[in-house]
């Protein structure tokens, strides 16, 4: 079996990592060049993506991504200024009840992508934009790149994220609705915030502060295991630049309308913004701003996939962004959906499912768990 995979982000990797140790061949076309584009700094991966992981990556691939996550978070925390001291006055269990978020660890998001691109060298083609595909007649699936080249497959899967060309193809009818509600988000160096007492209060838990009308949500990532030690012990074929410029930071989130956000779009812009959103704010939480590191500021538009009916399974399929919607969890559903379409694309090469029944088993199992409410996408995509 030959598969293409479309998009190189968390899904596309995950899925690749399994197809390839699977001894299944799989080549990725990604847009963007090696260094890809800023993504936010980091995400919280709960037990969805943690076992993605684990059953799709080899193992000191896995090992490393959980030995440099950050501590167990279980509960969010609500604070407030009490007599002008930050204070808890509040914890909410991570249960996933009712749209609560998941127990889980936060990952540094560009030594997740460095850790799942080691050892795909041979199997990622950058700068490589797909344009369209056309399904033949002997049941092949052919892809068109921007440079006019092609490639053909058994199986391609569109890991392109929310603007998929692969979906706008396959299912035209499906469409972004964009809410028109925007997420100013950034990252602190601990060091400079130590001095407020912020990072102690909320240990490794994500926590909320609202004042007035301004909603803060702030987390701090502690690297477990040093990032450079953890390279050295689990997974030396890591490249050395993913490593030695990472430190423990406070990652923080402001919620505000397109409105208020007006043209700010440049992380400089964006970062300014934020520093006015945060004026009502109290002064250690003022300083998480005015301290951030401005070139990885981003404001996120935060879009919808309405639910869809079922579409009959062919050997197109999607992953991810590319197909649905998690609001804060996106990230663990596609490396959720990477592992459960590798193992049903395992058992056709197998000849234990043949490949529509596969294809049809995933994408039902993906659309019962993923279709629901708004997702972030990152502006200007
Ligand atoms: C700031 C921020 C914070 C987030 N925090 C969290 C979090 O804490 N937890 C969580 O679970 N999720 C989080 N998310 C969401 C998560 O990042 C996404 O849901 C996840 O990245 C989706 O993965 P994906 O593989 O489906 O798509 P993407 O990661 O978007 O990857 C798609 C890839 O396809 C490529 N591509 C697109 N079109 C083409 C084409 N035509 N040809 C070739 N390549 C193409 C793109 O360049 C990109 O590399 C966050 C998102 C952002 C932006």
């Amino acid at each position: 079996m030959r598969v293409i995979v479309v998009g190189a982000g968390l899904g596309g990797l995950t899925l690749a990592h399994g197809l390839r140790r699977a001894g299944i061949d799989v080549v990725v076309y990604e847009r963007d060049g090696a260094l890809g584009r800023p993504q936010g700094v980091s995400v919280h991966i709960d037990e969805r993506g943690a076992s993605a992981l684990r059953g799709c990556l080899p193992p000191a691939h896995a090992a490393m991504a959980e030995a440099t996550m950050g501590g167990p978070r279980e509960q969010t925390l609500t604070l407030s200024d009490v007599e002008g001291t930050l204070t808890i006055v509040g914890a909410q269990s991570s249960d996933g009840v009712a749209g609560r978020a998941r127990p889980g660890r936060q990952a540094h998001r560009p030594l997740l992508r460095a850790v799942l691109l080691t050892g795909l060298q041979d199997v990622v083609r950058f700068g490589a934009e797909v344009t369209r595909f056309e399904r033949r007649a002997d049941g092949t699936v052919r892809v068109w790149l921007a440079d006019g080249g092609t490639d053909t497959a058994d199986v391609l899967v569109g890991a392109d994220g929310i603007g998929s060309v692969i979906r706008h193809q396959h299912l035209p009818h499906v469409r972004v609705v964009d809410t028109g509600q925007r997420m100013l988000m950034g990252a602190t160096s601990l060091r400079a915030v130590t001095g407020t007492g912020l990072p102690g209060l909320i240990g490794d838990n994500p926590a909320t502060v609202r004042v007035r009308d301004t909603t803060m949500a702030l987390s701090v990532l502690r690297f477990t295991e040093s990032p450079i030690a953890a390279r050295q012990r689990r997974l030396p074929a890591l490249h050395l630049s993913s490593v030695t410029e990472v430190e423990d930071y406070v990652m923080w989130a402001l919620p505000i309308t397109q409105e208020r956000l007006g043209s700010a779009e440049s992380p400089t812009t964006v970062w300014h913004k934020a520093t006015e959103v945060v004026l009502d704010l109290p002064p250690a939480l003022r300083l998480v701003v005015t301290e951030a590191w401005p070139d990885v500021t981003v404001a996120l538009r935060i879009g919808m996939i309405p639910p869809m009916p079922a579409w009959p399974a062919t050997p197109v399929t999607l992953i991810g962004d590319a197909i649905h919607l998690a609001p804060g969890f996106g990230g663990n559903l596609a490396m959720q959906d990477a592992h459960r379409l590798c193992q049903a694309l395992v058992d056709t090469d197998r000849g234990r499912l043949d490949l529509p029944e596969a294809i049809g088993t995933y994408e039902d199992t993906m659309r019962r768990n993923s279709f629901s409410t708004p997702v972030p996408v990152k502006a200007g995509t």
